[in-house]
């Protein structure tokens, strides 16, 4: 099949690359010049393990195109898919300005009978308006049909989601465009759950503000656990085993980050109130949220006393491991606060030291590797849990930081070995061994 795909960033470059994977022929589009002539190159402009092998594969196979012009890639194509960014406005609700533009550039283009598809995460109704948009500006009298297919991937496993989802879910309004859905989605030997355009989209965020509930649900637990001497991981664990709940996503730590849950959970939160529902208890998720951010430096407080000029390590800067995606990451806002109180920060991250250098400049110091950051550190902050920051020399770690103290904002290290080796621990949810 020929597809288009506008907007080729970590969702469209991915969706692009595993469809010409699976024979199709892609074109992808990208208003970001500089963005294509890197991808044009062979070079690919974010960090996605596995990509850049199938890409360079797909490209040499001459199934997988790149080009700046989006009418180009939408004339070639049967499916077009929108994967542009939908960003949050100040008052939570999502940044369809995208959408609008690609959606006119659609119908400039439109020559043939297309399926257009929103991959894009975006509210309720957003599909309405696609409709709307291109039948107000389509030059002719082209058929077409506009379907919702969410996209689930997480990054930095983004090939095996996409290529081996739980599902695939598709919103249409017609049978050809389902027939359309099956037939690229067949290979994946997935269920394709089908619904209308509704349905899907509320499918999208539903999904993110359940994942977001749930680790804001641990994050709660964890500050119960803390007063009381239970442990928060043996707490998650014992809940997450009943299959009805299961574990994942059941995390305590410095609360959720990345491009999706936030904006994801203040677009629904928004739409909902619209509709005239407000959900509360998605406001409720969100405010756990950013009390677990501000519990790090009440932390920080309990274990080194005053912050300003106090030195402070960070190990992982990504929203999350695998990724050097730092959009609303944790460890950012972290960062900020401990410099608005005047700390001096020093950090690594196996894959976000540019995307970090980009938003902070030389406000913090970028170091080589995890021992680097802890030399003369009076404590070292976890924030991310890359596998590489999981097996620690912590004999030399102790002797090269000015104070032996650890903030594990993941759980990940044992609070009993590292006491037994003379450091002062506090994880999440645990009791801070002193
Ligand atoms: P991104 O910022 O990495 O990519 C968006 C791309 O769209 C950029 O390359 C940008 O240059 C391009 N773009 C913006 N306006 C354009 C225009 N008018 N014409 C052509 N190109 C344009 O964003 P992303 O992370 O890939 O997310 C895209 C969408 O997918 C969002 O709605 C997001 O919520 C959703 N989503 C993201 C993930 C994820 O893990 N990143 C997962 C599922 C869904």
């Amino acid at each position: 099949m020929n597809i288009a795909i506008i907007g080729a960033g970590y969702v469209g470059l991915v969706t692009g690359t595993c469809f010409s994977e699976l024979g199709n022929n892609v074109f992808c589009a990208d208003n970001d010049e500089r963005k294509i002539a890197v991808l044009k190159e062979g070079g690919v402009p974010i960090y996605e393990p596995g990509l850049e092998e199938l890409i360079r594969k797909n490209m040499t196979k001459g199934r997988l195109k790149f080009t700046s012009d989006i009418k180009e890639a939408v004339r070639a194509a049967q499916v077009v898919f929108i994967c542009v960014g939908t960003p949050s406005r100040e008052d939570g609700s999502a940044d369809l300005t995208a959408i609008e533009k690609v959606s006119k550039a659609i119908a400039e283009s439109i020559d043939s009978y297309k399926l257009i598809v929103e991959k894009s995460t975006v509210p309720v109704e957003t599909g309405e308006w696609v409709k709307k948009t291109i039948n107000t500006f389509k030059k002719n009298t082209v058929e077409f049909d506009v379907a919702s297919n969410p996209e689930f991937l997480k990054e930095g496993s983004a090939i095996e989601d996409f290529m081996k989802p739980d599902r695939v879910v598709v919103g249409v309004e017609s049978k050809k465009a389902e027939e359309i859905f099956r037939e690229l989605y067949g290979p994946l030997g997935t269920k394709i759950v089908v619904t209308n355009i509704q349905g899907a989209e509320i499918i999208k965020h539903a999904s993110n503000s359940f994942l977001a509930m749930k680790i804001s649900f641990a994050n709660a637990l964890s500050n119960i656990c803390e007063r009381t001497g239970a442990d928060v991981n043996a707490v998650a664990e014992g809940i997450g085993l009943d299959k009805r709940i299961n574990t994942h996503f059941l995390k305590a730590g410095i609360g959720f980050g990345g491009s999706c849950f936030p904006k994801d959970l203040k677009a629904f939160i928004y739409i909902a109130e619209k509709l005239g529902y407000p959900m509360h208890l998605l406001e409720e998720v969100e405010k756990i949220n950013d009390m677990q951010k501000t519990l790090v430096i009440k932390k920080i407080k309990e274990l080194l006393w005053n912050i300003p000029e106090k030195c402070i390590g960070v190990w992982g800067l990504a929203f999350k491991p695998d990724t050097d995606d730092i959009r609303s990451a944790p460890a950012i806002e972290i960062i900020k606060m401990l410099l608005a109180e005047r700390a001096h920060i020093k950090a690594f991250d196996p894959a976000a030291m540019k995307r970090t250098k980009e938003e902070l400049g030389d406000k913090i110091q970028y170091c080589q590797d995890i021992y680097d950051v802890a030399k003369d550190a009076d404590c070292v902050i976890l924030m991310t849990e890359w596998n590489e920051f999981k097996e620690i020399d912590w004999e030399r770690l102790k002797n090269i930081m000015k104070q032996p103290v650890i903030l594990d904002g993941r759980n990940i290290y044992d609070p009993d070995k590292l006491t037994k080796l003379g450091f002062r621990y506090a994880g999440i949810g645990r009791k801070n061994k002193a």
